[in-house]
């Protein structure tokens, strides 16, 4: 079963003289343990197409499935934005530790977890660290940790790395590569950059602003290291 399902998607902001046409009609299925990585200009629909999967917006038309179930926001899948939205006065293991509270993790279990997580983001021994004491590629991976809590094995990356110095940006994507493709969870990541998707995806995606243009569908075969 595809870990996500993407069936005839269209999407509208707005009615009447104040609609925006946003998306589609798009369909795609993304299996699981693929990194597919969605390209295009921006207005694109790119941003929507990841909220739609979010869950944080229904489609105008189509449906969209993650897991075979209608998304529910923080359910099957965890966002990591351009910024990473954290909590600045609190640790970083308590801003992992909170995602696993909501996941229902019972509490005894966190502190391992949140070392366990920390360990997948190259973040080890930066627990008790608070947010703001550190750097934005470090908060950003804080918020991959957070993002991946609670084994939702789905990872939406809008533009993540885009607010970073290009030498961090390309450490935070080299080890987004390893955890992608190591650990078998899905990522769906959104950029313009043509050299970041090619570096990330096992798949390319690309979208059009012109409706009724063909959708561009390119598997990735490069060697991996
Ligand atoms: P991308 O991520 O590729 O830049 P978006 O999904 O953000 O594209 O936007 C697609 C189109 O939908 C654009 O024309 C954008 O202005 C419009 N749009 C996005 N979000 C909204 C919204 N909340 N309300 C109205 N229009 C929106
Ligand atoms: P990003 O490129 O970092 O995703 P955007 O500026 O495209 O940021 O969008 C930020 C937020 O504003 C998103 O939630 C998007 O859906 C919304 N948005 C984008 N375009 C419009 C628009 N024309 N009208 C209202 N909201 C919009």
């Amino acid at each position: 079963v595809a870990a996500v399902s993407v069936r005839d998607v269209a999407h509208v902001y707005g009615r009447g003289g104040s609609a925006v046409r946003a998306l589609g009609p798009i369909s795609l299925d993304v299996p699981a343990g693929e990194f597919l990585v969605l390209v295009g200009p921006s207005g694109c629909g790119k941003s929507t197409l990841l909220r739609l999967i979010a869950g944080f917006d229904r489609p105008t038309s189509g449906a969209v499935t993650v897991r075979g179930e209608v998304p529910e926001p923080g359910r099957q899948s965890g966002v990591v934005f351009q910024q990473p939205r954290l909590f600045p006065w609190h640790t970083v293991g308590d801003n992992v530790g909170l995602a696993l509270r909501y996941a229902g993790v019972p509490r005894a279990e966190r502190p391992a977890r949140v070392a366990e997580l920390l360990d997948r983001v190259g973040l080890s021994g930066t627990a008790g660290r608070r947010v703001w004491e550190i750097s934005g590629g470090q908060q950003q991976r804080v918020a991959m940790a957070r993002a991946l809590a609670g084994d939702r094995d789905l990872l939406l990356l809008d533009e993540p790395f885009a607010a970073l110095d290009a030498l961090t940006r390309e450490r935070l994507q080299e080890d987004l590569r390893r955890v992608g493709h190591e650990t078998g969870s899905t990522s769906v990541f959104v950029t313009h950059s043509v050299d970041e998707a090619v570096f990330l995806a096992t798949r390319i995606v690309v979208l059009s602003r012109r409706p009724g243009v063909v959708t561009l569908d390119l598997p990735v075969d490069l060697p991996r290291t």
